[in-house]
């Protein structure tokens, strides 16, 4: 019996990041046999359907039936490639509402930066993107449909993705998890290949801990001290470096899962030797990864980016203390710029 109701057919939510189990569970309340939601999952995952009238195993009539559920895939609004051969995304998502997506290629590896929300509501200073304003959370399909996006474009398997696009991840952390979920379980990138990264919500890094994923925290730090912390990111007001660090620590006991901590270099306002000297004070206990992240101008502040010789001279002061730290530059930066920064020029002209 393939008839079904036209009520469940147009209401059910899209069918991206839903699992196997969740798919066959759909097609067979639909009336169809369970390996209906073997091949379901294929054409969504590994074949990219952006519809199911496309999905052309499944019969003529039952696909007529079906056309109108949501697959979940967004719209490519705009794409733009960086002359280094990063692809920044503008995709449309089905309420209109325009997020990015970035696609980075390495010698062996293709990195996605991912959205967890459309816009964000942290407005640390230097970042375009809480420039912008906040909409909403992104749904899971929303997430997931950004990683498809880009692994169908370079037609090559994603094999890392960070959660360093717009918006704070853990302040939409039931989406960001099932999203993890999905995209390792169904697209198949290995937990550990995950990152998250966070400014720090009150709570919320404990109840990732809770999850017991594989994945790696990154802890936007921006700052060796409170008072320096609180006029980069209003919301440190609230949540103290020193309680922050303490969930950062309970993380580490319950996971097993070292922390990397970005700290984005500001010239001559956070870059200096006594921040080096209480940055590796700070992480001194964490045997963990600091990324440096030289600043890139956006047009609303006038922060500047240090020279290499300043940064060179930060990561020798961290170094000296035995801190492990890399230097981090945005790729794409020749033509698009920073973090959120393609998604306010197009959206303005
Ligand atoms: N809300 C999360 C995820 C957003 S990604 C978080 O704060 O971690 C945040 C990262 O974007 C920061 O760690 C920083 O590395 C980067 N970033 C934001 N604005 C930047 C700018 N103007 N220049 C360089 N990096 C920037």
């Amino acid at each position: 019996m393939a008839s079904t109701s036209p009520e469940l057919t147009t209401t059910t939510t899209p069918l991206l990041g839903q699992s196997l189990e969740e798919l066959t569970d759909w097609v067979k309340a639909q009336g169809q046999p369970s390996y209906r939601g073997k091949q379901l999952h294929q054409w969504l995952y590994d074949k990219y359907a952006r519809s199911l009238a496309d999905v052309t195993v499944f019969s003529k009539e039952w696909r007529a039936e079906i056309a109108a559920v949501p697959v979940g895939r967004s719209q490519l609004h705009f794409r733009s490639v960086a002359p280094d051969g990063t692809v920044k995304y503008l995709l449309k998502l089905a309420d209109g509402h325009i997020i990015e997506a970035v696609g980075i290629p390495t010698e062996r590896r293709l990195t996605v930066c991912v959205s967890s929300q459309v816009g964000c509501p942290m407005a640390c200073d230097f970042c375009a993107t809480g420039k912008g304003g906040f909409l909403r959370n992104l749904e899971t399909h929303e997430i997931v449909d950004q990683v498809l996006t880009v692994q169908e474009d370079f037609e090559q398997r994603v094999s890392n993705i960070v959660f360093m696009g717009m918006g704070e991840p853990l302040l939409n952390p039931k989406n960001v998890v099932k999203a993890v979920r999905s995209l390792n379980q169904d697209v198949g990138i290995g937990q550990r290949s995950i990152t998250v990264s966070t400014v720090g919500i009150p709570g919320q890094i404990r109840r990732l801990a809770a999850e017991s994923l594989k994945i790696t925290l990154a802890v936007s730090l921006h700052a060796s001290n409170q008072t320096l912390r609180e006029t980069l990111i209003p919301s440190a007001r609230q949540y103290p470096l020193e309680a922050l660090m303490e969930e950062c620590y309970e993380y580490l006991h319950q996971t097993g899962r070292r922390i990397s901590f970005e700290y984005i270099l500001l010239s001559g306002l956070n870059d200096l030797p006594h921040h080096a000297a209480e940055l590796a004070e700070m992480v001194g206990g964490f045997q963990s990864h600091v990324n440096l992240i030289p600043y890139n101008p956006i047009s609303e502040v006038d922060y500047q980016r240090p020279s290499d010789h300043q940064i060179q001279t930060f990561v020798d002061e961290l170094k000296k203390r035995n801190v492990v730290v890399s230097v981090r530059y945005s790729r794409g930066l020749e033509k698009d710029a920073a973090c959120g920064q393609l998604r306010a020029q197009k959206l303005a002209s």
